[in-house]
């Protein structure tokens, strides 16, 4: 048993952060009788769903600080029945967007609307940047304390001792770029995704589009209508031939797949590593993002290498810091919200007493398994805390840490039928899809409205969810 076993009642937890993950934190950790301020250097709760229209200008490549990645014309990539809180369903709002993958401000206003009716904007401080985390002086029981220091707007930085600080300010907001020759020399337009919001300034122009995921596709398909041509261009060429990008290509003479960027040169040219070339207006990197977090000082407790923040003992407890310091949200390739609850639950009844963590020695062996496996798998660092959407994983995590209730077959069923229709079309999935029984008796009974008619599909395909399941292969899935 670990330090966790100490009295944590009517303790001070300080979240850093109010996305979803901080939000769910808060509520979660107010539910055990906690003692919670949330700390938020943005105007409003949302985190990457409060719209900036900012885009980090003067520094495209986008480390200016920006917070949020979204452009203008996003729409959910995941159906709104996934995307809510367990006891909190993210149901259409008379007069917004009612369909299952909205807009982003209908996800925005959820949020809001999650803080409301939780009662959670007592508990959270706008406008406030968290510049240090540190140890601070232990209590009398020898129990970590962290100094947070802070700074509201234009004021003096303030510091404060909290019995606790969960990290939870996302990961899609510093850009990961490639390493290409010749970029610090390419006079024309660089920027990644996450400084892009609109096509317009790209009318008439030929562009290239470093990376073929979710945010590759969707940009590329946005720009296709105003540039002159848009190249993608792809690791393997072969992989990215899903029936996806086949169907983007017939469709549209202006989109080109292409091989990986060799070099860039001065006067245009981008030579991609096939030899062929193409004189371009500007460079998109959607190449995704790095974890960071400037305000901690741990003395190398808690490090990021290569994308592996670690050691963290199931993505969430420093093992020679825990309780004290946690993190909610680390994991990616999954859906979010509901996974944030799950950890975040854990957190609060850790931090309450309700329950107990293994010894640090032992948190760490298994931090050196888990990544022993990962590794034995094939898998790269940066990819650490992929979770593949293995839902099976998300459940037995949740039992095994604190009780939480499984996710119902029919969510899970809209997941994978939702991936399998992206994967199929990522054009038209959002707007043609069919649900099978087990997913329309679900929502029927979790109190969702009937899905609003939809177009005829162009073709016929059975709706046979087993056939989806099979064909669904969890390495291949392209989710944020
Ligand atoms: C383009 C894009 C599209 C996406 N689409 C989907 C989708 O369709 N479905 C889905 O489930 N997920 C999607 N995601 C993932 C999405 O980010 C997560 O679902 C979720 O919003 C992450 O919540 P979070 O609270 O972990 O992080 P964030 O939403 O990033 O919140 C972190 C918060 O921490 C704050 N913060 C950061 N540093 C500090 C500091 N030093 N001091 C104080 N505050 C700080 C930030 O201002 C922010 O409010 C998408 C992501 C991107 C980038």
């Amino acid at each position: 048993m670990s330090s966790s076993s100490s009295d944590w009642s009517s303790k001070k937890v300080c979240v850093i952060g109010a996305g979803m993950a901080g939000l769910v934190a808060a509520r979660e950790l107010r539910r055990e009788g906690l003692d919670v301020t949330v700390l938020e250097q943005s105007a409003g709760v949302g985190g990457q769903w409060l719209y900036d229209a900012a885009t980090d200008g003067g520094d495209p490549l986008g480390m200016a600080g920006v917070h949020s990645s979204l452009y203008a014309s996003l729409r959910l990539n995941s159906p709104r029945e996934v995307v809510s809180f367990s006891d909190f369903p993210f149901h259409p709002i008379g007069g917004g967007d009612v369909r299952r993958y909205p807009v982003h401000g209908e996800l925005l206003r959820f949020i809001r609307e999650f803080c409301d009716v939780f009662g959670l904007m007592d508990a959270i401080r706008l406008d406030t940047t968290v510049v240090r985390v540190a140890v601070a002086p232990p209590r009398r029981d020898g129990s970590l304390r962290w100094t947070v220091r802070s700074k509201h707007n234009g004021d003096a930085e303030t510091e404060e001792v909290f019995d606790a600080v969960v990290v939870a300010t996302g990961h899609y907001s510093q850009p990961r770029l490639p390493s290409i020759d010749g970029m610090d020399k390419w006079r024309r337009r660089q920027l990644h995704s996450h400084s892009y919001r609109v096509p317009d300034s790209f009318a008439g122009e030929v562009v290239v589009i470093v990376g073929c995921n979710v945010s590759g596709k969707e940009v590329a398909l946005e720009l296709r209508r105003v540039a002159k041509e848009v190249h993608l261009s792809a690791k393997s060429t072969t992989e990215a031939l899903t029936p996806s990008m086949s169907k983007m290509l017939a469709r549209y003479d202006n989109l080109h797949l292409r091989p990986l960027v060799e070099h860039l040169c001065e006067d245009g040219r981008v030579v991609f590593d096939d030899g062929s070339f193409v004189i371009a207006d500007a460079v998109i990197y959607c190449t995704g993002y790095n974890y960071s977090f400037p305000f901690l000082e741990t003395e190398g407790k808690v490090t990021v290498d290569d994308n592996r923040v670690g050691p963290l003992y199931e993505h969430v407890f420093p093992p020679s810091l825990a309780p004290s310091l946690s993190f909610v949200g680390i994991p990616a390739k999954l859906i979010l919200p509901r996974f944030a609850e799950v950890q975040s639950r854990w957190v609060a009844q850790v931090l309450s007493g309700r329950r107990t963590l293994p010894s640090p020695e032992e948190m760490l062996r298994a931090v050196e398994e888990y990544n022993r496996a990962k590794e034995a798998a094939g898998l790269p660092k940066w990819q650490t805390h992929h979770l593949f959407l293995d839902l099976e994983y998300c459940d037995e995590y949740g039992e095994r840490h604190c009780g939480f209730p499984r996710m119902e077959q029919w969510k899970k069923e809209l997941i994978w039928s939702s991936i399998s229709d992206m994967r199929d079309d990522i054009e038209t999935y959002r707007d043609d899809y069919h649900d099978s029984d087990v997913i329309r008796d679900g929502r029927r009974l979790h109190g969702w409205p009937p899905s609003p008619p939809l177009a005829p599909r162009p073709q016929e395909k059975d709706d046979d969810d087993d056939r989806r399941r099979k064909a669904f292969s969890p390495s291949k899935f392209s989710l944020r």
